[in-house]
């Protein structure tokens, strides 16, 4: 079963408890209504979708109820880190996202290596 850690419960909970929301850092036009045909489709419809990691939205709608981040491999299906809505989005270099970089580490371990990585 996967696990996913909700920055706001500070637990690991099973993954029927969250539900999906979408790409996370997508920037809303402060004047939607004056942005061009062109670009309220590319706000509204046009995702990134790479392979490899991923930023996303998720809720924990079976739990506290509260949307947060998440960094996601696509490739392994494993959550790189979980981060609570409105903070930054964390530096994750590509080289340290493979299957066993990651493996079994905990969301704290993994935010102080993001940190670390940054600063390189
Ligand atoms: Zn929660």
């Amino acid at each position: 079963m996967l696990l996913i850690h909700c920055p706001y419960c500070e637990e690991e909970r099973p993954e029927l408890e969250f539900r999906h929301a979408g790409e996370a850092h997508v920037a809303r036009s402060p004047d939607i209504a004056a942005i061009s045909d062109e670009d309220f489709e590319k706000f509204f419809f046009i995702r990134s979708n790479p392979k490899g990691i991923v930023f996303e939205r998720w809720r924990h709608v079976h739990g506290c109820g509260r949307f947060f981040n998440a960094a996601r491999n696509t490739v392994t299906d494993r959550f790189l880190t979980t981060y609570r809505a409105g903070e930054t989005k964390p530096e994750i270099s590509v080289a340290e996202t493979g299957p066993a970089a990651w493996a079994n580490r905990e969301p704290a371990e993994l935010n102080e290596k993001t940190a670390a990585g940054a600063k390189e």
